[in-house]
Formats: structure tokens, C-alpha cells, sequence
């Protein structure tokens, strides 16, 4: 079994900011991962990242990666399905079984997009079904699509996807959206949006591809069958931290409960960016909990006093 001082799961801006600084400590770190670039890869105009006028998240999150690597982060594509506390390290199991020890843990795994658990979704799930319009739009030049929600995500997404397919379903479970005026008044004057209010996903059909999306009018229950591309599920982000609530404690909410310093309750695990309940998701914030949780978890493994630094 390999032996790691520091394992952090989860490789976006928290995760491999925290890799660049336990790396630069000499620490050996693997960051565990199902992507790279987390949900910064989900938008191409990032214009409060200091240093960069403006750049495309994935653009950001590939250099974040090449720094993390070229500190020496050894990057391992998995899913990690449980952690369990030794005498005096953790052991870390994914779901392929391959199981790691570590000193320390960094959680950074963030949110993950939810789904609609409807017939077809899974099926067609990157054949036409995606929940990244920002990735995907550009396979959709001349095509038609819908996109699945009401708010700010999902209202984007339509916007967005104008610049490619000819025609944009916007469908929505009820009368109102919950995003942004601003934007919604602007998408209501996109000649090819159509909205749909009032209707439930039902089913994704096609054959190798997605043909069609099936809706249902939540009061008539009359169907539609909309001829479509592709399906964008915009619907939001769900915190999977569940296989932890016996590790470390969480908020109702699921968010892993960190103090300022990125120690969770359980010592030796530490925890950074949108899974933790540090207000404001974003890119900058997530940064600089990372750099935390890895200079708190060097701290740890020389057992030094965590005394607050003033310098
Ligand atoms: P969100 O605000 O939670 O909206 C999710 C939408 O999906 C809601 O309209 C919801 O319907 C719908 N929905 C949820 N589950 C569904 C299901 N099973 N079937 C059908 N519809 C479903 O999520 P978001 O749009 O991803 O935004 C998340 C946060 O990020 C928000 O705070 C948002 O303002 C922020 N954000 C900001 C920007 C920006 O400022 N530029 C861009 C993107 C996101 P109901 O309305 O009926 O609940």
C-alpha cells in the first residue's frame, strides 16, 4: 500500500492550491480526483482571478495543475469511497478498491452538479445529455437544444448556447425563475430561447445519441416531446458528504464545519473550499483555503503548536 504524508481529495482550485503548498514542504501528496479543475472549469470569463484581466476558467485550472505537478503532486483520477482513521494516519479506500495511507487528509472535493433521475439521463449522459454547457455548447452549432432549470446556471446556459444551436428550449418546473432580473429579462428578449414554464423533465430518448426530451406540464399533465440534440441539466449543486458524518462533523446542509484555520473536528483531516462552510464559492476564496488547509496539515505532521501567524 502506497504511504502519503498528505492525501487530498478533490482537484479543483482548493484541492491543488493545497498540493502546490504541501508539495513545496517536501510533503508527498497525491491528490485523488474524479476531474481536474472542479467547477472553475464551468465558465469561460473569469474576471476577478487577481493577476488575469481575464481568463477562461479551464485555462486557470490547467495552470493550477501544471504548478500542482510540477511541485511534485502525484495526480490519481478516482473516486474516493471511504476514510477510515488509523492509530496514527488515515486510510483512504477508493471505489476500485486501491486503498492508500495518509498522515493527513485534505478534503477539497467541493459540489457536485445534480441530476434529474429521469429515464434516458444516465443512458445519454455525454451523448447529448451534459450539465456543463460552458464544456460542451460548441458540439451544438446549428443544433437544437434544451436546457433544464430556472436559475442563474440555467438562464446562462440558454444564453450561452444561442451562440451555437439554432434553436434553445428553456424549460423550468414552475411560473417563476429564480435567477437574476437582469438576466432574466434578457433571455426572455432572445428570439431563440422558447420558454417553457410549468413543466417537469420526464425522459430523455434517442438511440446511440439523445433524438428527443420528453415534458410534462405540472397542471395539465399534457406531454410534449421536444426533437432535440441535447439536454443541459442546469438544476444546481449537491454537497456528497454523507460517508463522512461519522469522520468529521457536518452542518445540517452537509457542508464539512471548518474553523479558521481548515481543521475539521477530527484532527489530521482538514478541509478547504465549496464542501466546507466557508461563505463565498468562489475561485480566489477556495485558492487561499488551500493554501491554508496545506500549510495547517504541514503544521500537523511536525507536530508544531498551531499558533496564529500575525506576520
Ligand atoms: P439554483 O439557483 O439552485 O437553481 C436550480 C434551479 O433548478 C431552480 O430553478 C430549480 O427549480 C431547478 N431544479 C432543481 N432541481 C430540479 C429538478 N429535479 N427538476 C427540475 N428542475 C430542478 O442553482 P444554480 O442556477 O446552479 O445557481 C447556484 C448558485 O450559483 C446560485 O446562488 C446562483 O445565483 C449562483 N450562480 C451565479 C451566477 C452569476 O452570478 N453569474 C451564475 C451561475 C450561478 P425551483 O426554482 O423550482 O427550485
Amino acid at each position: 500500500m502506497e504511504n502519503y504524508d498528505v492525501i487530498i481529495v478533490g482537484g479543483g482550485a482548493a484541492g491543488l492550491t493545497a498540493a502546490i503548498y504541501t508539495c513545496r514542504k517536501k510533503l508527498k501528496t497525491a491528490v485523488i480526483s474524479l476531474d481536474l479543475g472542479g467547477q472553475t472549469m464551468l465558465t469561460n470569463h473569469i474576471e476577478n482571478y487577481p493577476g488575469f484581466d481575464l481568463i477562461p476558467g479551464p485555462e486557470l485550472m490547467s495552470k493550477f495543475e501544471q504548478q500542482a505537478s510540477k511541485f511534485g503532486a502525484e495526480i490519481i483520477m478516482g473516486e474516493v469511497e471511504s476514510i477510515k482513521k488509523k492509530k496514527n494516519s488515515f486510510s483512504v479506500e477508493l471505489k476500485t478498491k486501491e486503498k492508500y495511507e495518509s498522515k493527513t487528509v485534505i478534503l477539497a472535493f467541493g459540489k457536485t452538479a445534480r441530476r434529474l433521475n429521469i429515464p434516458g439521463e444516465d443512458k445519454f449522459f455525454g451523448r447529448g445529455v451534459s450539465t456543463c454547457a460552458t464544456c460542451d455548447a460548441p458540439f451544438y452549432k446549428e443544433k437544437t437544444v434544451a436546457v433544464i432549470g430556472g436559475g442563474n446556471s440555467a438562464l446562462e446556459a440558454a444564453e450561452l448556447l444561442t451562440q451555437f444551436a439554432k434553436k434553445v428550449y428553456l424549460t423550468h418546473r414552475r411560473k417563476e425563475f429564480r435567477a437574476d432580473e437582469i438576466t432574466i429579462d434578457k433571455i426572455k428578449k432572445m428570439k431563440k430561447i422558447e420558454i417553457l414554464l410549468d413543466y417537469l423533465p420526464k425522459e430523455v430518448k434517442g438511440d446511440k445519441f439523445v433524438e428527443s426530451f420528453v415534458i410534462e406540464n405540472t397542471k395539465t399533465k399534457e406531454q410534449k416531446i421536444l426533437k432535440v440534440d441535447g439536454v443541459f441539466v442546469e438544476i444546481g449543486y449537491e454537497l456528497k458528504t454523507d460517508w463522512l458524518k461519522n469522520l468529521t462533523k457536518l452542518t445540517e446542509l452537509g457542508e464539512i464545519i471548518i474553523d479558521n484555520r481548515c481543521r475539521t473536528s477530527q484532527a489530521g483531516i482538514f478541509a478547504a473550499g465549496d464542501v466546507t462552510t466557508v461563505p463565498f464559492k468562489q475561485t480566489i476564496i477556495s485558492a487561499g483555503e488551500g493554501a491554508k488547509a496545506g500549510l495547517e496539515a504541514y503544521k500537523y505532521i511536525k507536530g508544531e503548536a498551531t499558533v496564529v501567524d500575525w506576520k
